[in-house]
């Protein structure tokens, strides 16, 4: 915890707090990893004189944002060498090609070198919590601590499972499943926390669910890709005779508070499961769009009752972009020039922080107000116009989700500046960074 008061500022602070709103010429203290005040920046200034002063350059203050769904261990694939026959006409030659080969690839120091870059993207883009799904199915156990580490040393907030799979043997399946258990049971710190990773329908049995129904605890929110593909759909409609949701339901595991990624393929009544479920579906539109497996309609599942938050699903940490183009996904889907200018605004303000909320068990996560947790980015981005309730749906799309960020403050300790990130040794990291891919991709060839 820092031991002097933070005073962030002046900047239009968009507070994301209903009695409060955006404030222009507006300055935050932070103290405690806690939001202390936020007021006129002039004021502030006077009554906290000794405070360390981030300049935020009249530019604008949000609260930090959430991805709602990553993969830290795809740091590997960019550039990866592909073997020759390698085929990539649909999502399960993606998976068989790429995905399968290099999580297979990973060591327990690959999984832990290759957190950094994404974690540090990730406060590079401003975000403060994130939401991982992992796989290494050389390196089960042992490799969600090795995440945490990683995690905590940043300083983000970090929900972390192993995704089970039947897919490399029970055997597998059952390392999973005691990973996962095991990263529950930890004495944890409150920035951290465990969920129950399943991969997909496609790739695990009934018995593996039964088994992780039986074992794992009842309350504990279930994180698993849902329908991503057609394929999976068809799967579970054909091998069992119901939808993906179903499979799930109807082992006991959708769970209020679970996290479902992509149900790009889902059919109605699936979706309304998850909303009567109280579990949140999660909107990967860039990934969804580079794997060719079709779009959701966002619009429709938001109007069917179901909480949408959005993820990066391993392509990348910027969540600026991605609400960016979930909007211009859902336009396109919709075939209307006229909708979704709200969308930005709450996927990354409203469900994402919802998900954050839900998953850490605190209420004031994604607000700048008093006693609110003190994470915030700095967006390098100057308005033309005025920024208040009625127009703030437009700076999102238009120019906050086009800007850099500036600053990325967790918990009242500043992570990212103008010098660039904080806290942390880049060259010894680039080092090990450097070391692990060449031993991952040599593992490859
Ligand atoms: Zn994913």
């Amino acid at each position: 915890m820092p031991q002097t008061e933070l005073l962030i500022g002046p900047a239009t602070v968009i507070t994301n707090h209903a009695a409060t709103g955006i404030v222009p010429d507006a300055g935050v203290v932070c103290s405690g990893g806690l939001v202390k005040a936020v007021g006129p920046f002039a004021d502030l200034r006077k009554a906290h004189g000794t405070a360390k002063h981030l300049d935020a350059e009249g530019k604008v203050v949000m609260p930090a944002l959430v991805n709602a769904h990553h993969h830290f261990y795809s740091t590997f694939a960019r550039g990866m060498p592909l073997a020759p026959d390698t085929q990539l006409r649909n999502f399960k030659e993606v998976l068989e090609g790429i995905w399968w080969k290099l999580d297979r690839a990973l060591d327990l120091e690959s999984v832990a070198a290759g957190a950094w870059p994404p974690v540090l993207d990730s406060v590079r883009w401003g975000a403060a919590t994130v939401v991982d799904h992992h796989a290494s199915p050389s390196a089960i156990r042992g490799s969600l601590e090795a995440l945490a580490a990683v995690c905590d040393a940043c300083g983000i907030r970090a929900a972390l499972c192993y995704e089970i799979t039947d897919r490399n043997g029970i055997e597998d399946a059952v390392l999973g499943l005691e990973e996962n258990l095991s990263f529950l049971t930890r004495k944890s710190s409150p920035k951290l926390r465990g969920l129950l990773g399943l991969h997909a329908s496609f790739t695990v049995s009934d018995e593996t669910l039964d088994l992780v129904q039986r074992t794992a605890p009842a309350d504990v929110p279930v994180h698993i890709h849902v329908a991503e593909d057609a394929s999976d759909t068809k799967h579970a409609r054909k091998r069992y005779g119901c939808g993906v949701v179903d499979r799930l339901e109807a082992h006991g595991l959708l769970r209020a508070g679970s996290v479902l990624a992509h149900g790009v393929h889902l059919k109605d009544d699936e979706l309304k499961k998850i909303a009567k479920a109280g579990a949140f579906l999660v909107h990967n539109p860039e990934s969804n769009a580079n794997n060719a497996v079709g779009a959701l309609d966002l619009v429709h599942a938001m109007e069917l009752g179901v909480t949408v938050a959005l993820g990066t699903d391993g392509m990348a940490s910027n969540m600026l972009r991605a609400a960016k183009s979930a909007y211009l996904m859902a336009r396109h889907v919709r075939k209307d020039p006229g909708m979704g200018i709200d969308l930005c605004r709450r996927l990354l303000l409203e469900t994402n922080m919802q998900l954050a909320r839900t998953l850490f068990a605190n209420p004031r996560i994604g607000m700048i107000a008093p006693e609110s947790p003190a994470d915030l980015t700095v967006v390098d981005y100057l308005s033309p116009t005025p920024i208040t309730a009625g127009t703030l749906d437009g700076h999102l799309t238009f120019g906050i989700t086009e800007s850099s960020i500036m600053a990325t403050v967790i918990e009242g300790v500043v992570r990212l500046d103008r010098r660039g990130l904080q806290g942390v040794d880049l060259p010894k990291i680039r080092k090990r960074v450097d070391a692990a891919c060449a031993g991952v991709w040599k593992r490859l060839a």
